[in-house]
């Protein structure tokens, strides 16, 4: 029994291999009759796997150059949000003071308004200038 072997020669890389190791009709589970080379399937994959990882890696550098500008902003918003705060602090001081003023005219207010009584009813007009 000598069966000849078919071959089939890739004209792309010129692998040779087992003619009867046809593709698949994928309706009728067959060969077809066609031949895919398996050297450049893989070198097809390969090409794909590499495109993928440069685009995987255009990715990452996007994502670390998003990541650092996002760092540099968020390190901006704390620095004027600590500037703000120092403001916010300020403005509370200088309201209690300004509150401790107000307590303290009013306080001289209640002064003069008893000492105007009081020169009232001791009938010393001059005791309180008017303008
Ligand atoms: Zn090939």
């Amino acid at each position: 029994m000598s069966e000849s072997l078919k071959l089939w020669d890739c004209p792309t890389c010129g692998f040779t291999f087992d003619a009867d190791h046809q593709d698949i009709d994928p309706v009728t589970g067959e060969g077809n009759g066609n031949h895919t080379c398996p050297l450049c399937e893989l070198a097809e994959k390969d090409e794909i796997i590499t495109s993928l990882q440069e685009q995987l890696r255009e990715a990452n550098e996007s994502a670390a150059h998003w990541a650092c500008k996002h760092h540099a902003d968020a390190n901006r918003f704390q620095t004027q949000n600590r500037e703000l705060a120092e403001k916010d602090r300020m403005v509370t001081l200088l309201a209690e003071e300004n509150a401790a003023y107000d307590q303290e005219i009013a306080q001289m207010n209640q002064l003069i308004a008893d000492y105007e009584a009081e020169a009232l009813k001791r009938g010393d007009s001059n005791a309180v200038q008017k303008d």
